[in-house]
């Protein structure tokens, strides 16, 4: 009995009709990483669920309830990555990186795993792309990873862009910060959301993000972390704000773009666009100088960002001309004698020019093989029958202006390179 399986929910298939888009896209940014400096790093899907529970943690959403976890046979639990920036830096710590040069600039571009609710632009499975500038405590390092997150969007033509960024200071301002939030919010304890009185006393600072409106009306009145920054802390702040105006990269400051975990310090920044409605971030990052220590390594600063690929390709997607496919020749056969030498054919113009090229193999028709090559917009058709193989010529079609000529089969490849214009 035959059944029909259908995808998990929140998992999608990209399907031929996208993928070109996805290739190209994909390609835009392992390009503009490279010119800027970056490399690749690839890290496993799944890591020990420990990783992801210290980094990202314990009463965030993504650890309370999104991750994937499991019970390995040998009892270990494991989990899909949630996020990357935890796997790379455990990586970096295991390989000793830091031995190797003071700065690393690295890249990724991968899938992670989160059982969110799905809707438009949020997955269960997604792609993110970002980068982890680990070695530098300048403040040139955190706007040049601004730069390379605001220039890709801007590269492929998204409109409406909003860097909002914030500085949450070092360990010291914060901690000054976070009593004089807690005690301005104590007396609203009652009011506060659920989950909001619960991180009052695990970490008020995680309220800011609070996306319910009570909290919010009664943020509004909160105290503001850029009041609690040391001389120090604004003065790395204001050399990053100079160094976006000087790169003419605009921003707009927000006091509650805050990252409620240890390891974070200093610059947060968050990209949003209006082009896909609710879930309007496309990146977020900030600075990180503690997470490398956490993980046991030697004390290093670093900065990075966290991207979404398919929110990118939803706004990619709306504004798409509609493109059209083109293979370079499109070789009609009429039996099998002549599908021998069409196979042949082909692969030695593929192999001599790298052009595309598509042979019959379902035996059709004439007239059909003709209305293919038309639906596949070759530029080119080659004709080859029983007449052809006997006499040792085929007919080049050019399908743009319908002229043609015949040409010896022997060395056919020579007619798409110097002699035949075929594009
Ligand atoms: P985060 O690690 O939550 O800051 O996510 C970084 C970026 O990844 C976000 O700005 C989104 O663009 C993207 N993202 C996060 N969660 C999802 C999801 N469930 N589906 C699709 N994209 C996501």
């Amino acid at each position: 009995m035959s059944v029909k399986i259908q995808n998990i929910k929140g998992t999608k298939d990209i399907l031929p009709k996208d993928s070109q888009l996805w290739l190209e896209t994909e390609s835009i940014i392992h390009n503009f990483m490279s010119l800027h400096g970056y490399k690749l790093i690839r890290t496993p899907i799944f890591e020990k669920t420990e990783l992801f529970n210290r980094t990202i943690g314990e009463d965030t959403d993504i650890v309370t309830k999104e991750m994937y976890t499991w019970t390995d046979l040998d009892g270990t639990s494991l989990t899909l990555r949630p996020e990357l920036t935890a796997s790379v830096v455990r990586s970096f710590v295991q390989h000793n990186l830091q031995s190797k040069s003071p700065l690393h600039r690295l890249y990724y571009i991968d899938s992670s795993f989160r059982r969110e609710r799905p809707q438009k632009g949020r997955q269960r499975q997604f792609t993110q792309y970002g980068i982890e500038a680990i070695g530098s405590a300048h403040p040139e390092q955190d706007a040049e990873v601004i730069l390379i997150a605001y220039r890709i969007y801007q590269m492929l033509g998204i409109k409406d862009l909003e860097v909002h960024i914030n500085s949450i200071g070092s360990q010291q301002s914060r901690e000054t910060y976070i009593s004089s939030l807690s005690k301005y919010l104590a007396p609203y304890k009652n009011e506060l959301s659920e989950i909001s009185q619960t991180r009052l006393d695990v970490n008020p600072l995680r309220i800011l993000d609070s996306k319910s409106e009570k909290d919010k009306k009664i943020l509004e009145g909160a105290p503001q972390i850029s009041d609690f920054l040391t001389k120090e802390d604004l003065v790395t702040f204001n050399s990053i704000q100079s160094f976006l105006n000087n790169l003419g990269i605009p921003f707009i400051t927000d006091n509650n773009l805050v990252r409620g975990l240890d390891y974070y310090n200093g610059m947060t920044f968050e990209i949003t666009t209006k082009s896909i409605g609710a879930q309007s971030a496309l990146c977020g990052g900030g600075r990180y100088d503690k997470l490398v220590e956490y993980l046991g390594g030697k004390p290093t600063p670093a900065v990075g960002f966290a991207a979404g690929f398919e929110r990118l390709m939803l706004i990619l997607n709306e504004h798409l001309d509609e493109t059209k496919d083109v293979i370079d020749i499109y070789i009609i056969s009429t039996d099998e004698k002549s599908t021998n030498s069409s196979l042949i054919i082909a692969d030695k113009i593929r192999n001599t020019h790298g052009i595309k090229v598509v042979c019959e193999t379902l035996r059709r028709s004439m007239k059909s093989q003709l209305r293919e090559a038309n639906k596949l917009n070759a530029q080119f058709v080659i004709i080859i029958g029983e007449e052809e193989i006997s006499s040792g010529e085929v007919i080049i079609k050019n399908m743009q202006d319908s002229s043609q000529i015949s040409a010896p089969i022997d060395n056919i490849e020579n007619y798409f390179g110097v002699n035949y214009e075929y594009k």
